[in-house]
């Protein structure tokens, strides 16, 4: 019974306009289901911090927006403070009473509060008041509470949607800073351009038509047009996939084909259906089909059918639909982006993503950092498919979006966006120079790879090598295991392209938030379950073949390293080994030329830290994968928006890991790398290097900064510097050394402080 009522009202305030009408919504139900005889919010302002009169079911509400209190004066100012639920026979006699008159509460004595948070912050408080002087049961107050926290994130977006003019209201426009995970780095001001589909298949009403080679002729025109667009998404995609990926576009332009969909659309046609009308009949039956598949592989094509009918529709819909123009500085936001999403703008007019869903290592997150595109993930509380064409700002150092900032945030916003581009300028001339610090010692700096993209970019930034290539990009961007051959192909390309430079390639990474389209993989805790080597040990068959294909690929060339995901225990170890030194051998025997590549083992799991020395002896080199590593050791998740605040790069714990793994490695006289985000982070990087990191891998973006902070300090003071740094026990602490270290060196562009 509460459960129902509760889910019912949080549906129904999900579906709010409007703040307000958010709030009248809840005061109107609670009063209901409580019994009471008022019911009332009081909201925060932003700007003046007072607790507004907002909504009311009992009192006056003549004066809503109007009455306020001071932040702590009165009861609700208590409960605020607090931060917990006043209970009250007779709330008169309570010193915190705070008279506000005109509201009408003079005949109420009995008075329930509770507060209303959203991480962390007291957004409001819901007041229930009764003539009758007792307190409120047990089972009330467990109720309000209940609904409160229920409600709060729906509040606090309902809070965001208001922020945006809506059809209906004249609205003002309020600033809103709505936070989610950080993408990829950079700031973007720019115009908001919605990609959703326009046109529902369900809701074609049925016609018959007269002139049916004028609705033939419309179909085939919608059908070409669409053919077009699949076109110029797959050609405007062609520098950051490879050539093989483009293949799954020409699966889409087979279904659309007369012997396939489009005969079918046009069979009814010519029997007197309009096109509209065909074309949503046809459609629907081949995605219900599809739904009802028993493989899920193919099920999941139903999204693929679905996505081709409604693009045909909406060109039926708007004959003369013309090619978008996009506004010069674009920022594109989808509840869910895609990589095709990404390819129907043009790369200049593109300065910033959001993504309502996924996480700092979507595939497009990924895509978005390789391409240097400021983005925003996970921004959950975004009302976006209200947002087209207002202005708004992307921080994607600290992942929040602004809506209608106020001029001065702008601002600073706008300042941040010229010193980066003035500091990206000023770090081009760094290309060529030496990763070097002041004292004469290297530091070689690496890149991670996974797009083709990648390549150019990193060639360009002065990269060293290839620290990481995450080979799962190019599985996650097909329809089917990669064969050897297609698989050989890929590498030899990445191998070519950095030749004589080493390049270090990942075997397959999948599971935990990694999923291939083709072989999913469903489990209640991903991160701990069947991942990385687990999977690929478990299936021999996929690992020789990705084997095989690196070591065919790297003949003649031989700057290949192989580098093995999530090992655990020396076992896993063993075996990854047996099969590699196995295939080298078969290879060598079928005439393959070419020495058994250095092999790695990626230290990612806490049991590999405190086993770093048996690990090392076994291998010729470790590499610290630190996001996993660290959201293992703090056990928080690296995807949740929610728990971000806790996934601390600086903590201490982190520190002294990565430490023990590079004493480990050079125990052993072994190579030991880091390529983890973390890498790519000035003042990290100076840490790491005093620890005894041979190599430093990161994305190419960071690049340049790093070898900016490696050439403005001297290896012994950056030994000093992580003394220093050892007796501090928590991460803010160490992070404000290091920032503050940053500014004796004249590096602040390199600090990136959240904006309010
Ligand atoms: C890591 O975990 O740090 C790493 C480099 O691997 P990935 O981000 O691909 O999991
Ligand atoms: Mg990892």
């Amino acid at each position: 019974m509460m459960l129902e009522l509760l889910r019912q009202t949080v549906q129904e305030v999900n579906a709010a306009e409007s703040l307000d009408q958010a709030l009248t919504i809840i005061v109107k139900r609670v009063r209901v289901a409580m019994g009471t005889e008022v019911c009332s919010v009081y909201m925060r302002d932003q700007a003046t911090g007072r607790w507004v009169f907002r909504a009311t079911e009992g009192l006056n509400a003549n004066l809503l927006n109007e009455a306020s209190l001071a932040v702590d004066e009165g009861l609700v100012g208590l409960v605020a403070e607090r931060e917990e639920p006043v209970n009250l026979e007779n709330a008169e006699a309570h010193p915190s009473f705070q008279f506000l008159p005109g509201i009408g509460e003079e005949s109420y004595s009995a008075f329930l509060g509770v507060p209303i948070i959203h991480q962390r912050d007291v957004l409001g408080v819901l007041v229930v008041q009764q003539t009758k002087r007792r307190r409120f049961d047990e089972s009330e107050e467990a109720f309000l509470i209940t609904l409160s926290a229920q409600l709060a994130g729906v509040i606090a977006h309902a809070e965001v949607t208001g922020a945006v003019p809506g059809d209906s209201d004249a609205g003002v426009a309020v600033p809103a800073r709505i936070s989610g995970v950080a993408g990829a780095p950079g700031v973007a001001i720019g115009t908001a351009v919605v990609v959703s589909p326009v046109a529902d298949l369900y809701a074609v009403p049925k016609r018959k038509v007269e002139d049916r080679r004028a609705e033939l002729r419309a179909f085939k025109q919608a059908l070409e047009k669409v053919r077009v667009d699949i076109r110029s998404v797959s050609d405007n995609l062609k520098g950051e996939l490879s050539a093989e990926d483009h293949a799954l576009f020409d699966v889409y332009l087979g279904i659309l084909d007369d012997s396939a969909i489009g005969g079918e659309v046009a069979a009814l046609i010519k029997a007197g259906n309009w096109a509209q009308g065909a074309l949503s009949k046809v459609m629907i039956e081949h995605i219900r089909h599809f739904e009802r598949m028993e493989h899920s592989y193919l099920r999941e094509r139903a999204v693929d059918v679905k996505d081709l009918g409604t693009r045909v529709l909406s060109y039926l819909q708007a004959e003369d639909h013309e090619s978008r123009v996009f506004p010069e500085r674009t920022v594109l936001i989808s509840e869910e982006l895609t990589a095709s999403a990404l390819g129907e703008i043009p790369r200049e007019n593109l300065v910033g993503l959001i993504s309502v869903r996924g996480s700092g290592n979507s595939h497009v997150a990924i895509l978005a950092r390789a391409m240097g595109v400021p983005t925003v993930m996970g921004a959950v509380d975004l009302p976006y498919t209200r947002l087209e064409n207002l202005e708004l700002i992307v921080d994607g150092y600290n992942g929040n979006v602004h809506l209608n900032p106020a001029p001065e945030l702008r601002e600073r916003f706008q300042e941040l966006a010229r010193q980066d581009l003035a500091l990206s300028r000023d770090l081009e001339s760094l290309r060529d120079e030496p990763s070097e610090t002041t004292d004469g010692f290297r530091l070689p700096l690496w890149v991670n790879t996974g797009l083709m993209a990648d390549v150019t970019r990193s060639l360009a930034q002065g990269a060293e090598g290839v620290g990481l290539y995450r080979t799962e990009v190019p599985f996650l961007l097909r329809e089917r295991f990669p064969s050897e051959e297609e698989q050989r192909q890929i590498y030899r390309s990445q191998l070519e392209s950095f030749a004589p430079r080493p390049v270090t390639m990942r075997t397959l990474d999948v599971g935990g938030d990694k999923a291939l389209p083709y072989f999913p993989i469903e489990e209640d805790n991903p991160f701990l379950g069947w991942r990385g080597i687990r999977v690929t040990l478990d299936h021999p068959e996929i690992f020789l073949a990705q084997i095989r294909a690196m070591i065919k690929a790297n003949e003649g060339l031989d700057n290949l390293r192989i580098m093995l995901p999530m090992i655990s225990n020396t076992n896993e170890l063993d075996e990854a080994l047996r099969l590699i030194h196995r295939s080298h051998r078969e290879l060598v025997q079928e005439g393959i030329k070419g020495n058994l590549p250095p092999v790695g083992v990626m230290v990612e799991v806490p049991a590999a830290v405190y086993q770093a020395r048996a690990l090392a002896r076994r291998v010729d080199f470790l590499s610290v994968g630190s996001n996993d590593l660290t959201q293992y050791l703090l056990a928080v998740d690296r995807n949740n928006a929610r728990v971000a605040d806790l996934y601390h790069a600086y903590h201490p714990a982190v520190l002294q890991a990565l430490a023990a793994v590079a004493a480990g490695a050079r125990a052993e006289g072994k190579l030991v790398s880091i390529c983890g985000e973390l890498a790519g982070d000035p003042m990290a990087a100076i840490l790491l290097m005093a620890m005894g990191y041979d190599v430093l891998s990161m994305n190419s973006t960071s690049l340049p900064r790093v070898k900016k902070a490696v050439r403005s300090f001297a290896h012994t003071e950056a030994l000093s510097l992580l003394d220093e740094i050892s007796s501090l026990e928590d991460s803010s602490a160490i992070q404000q050394r290091l920032q503050e270290v940053l500014v004796e060196r004249g590096l602040t562009q390199f600090i990136h402080n959240p904006m309010d």
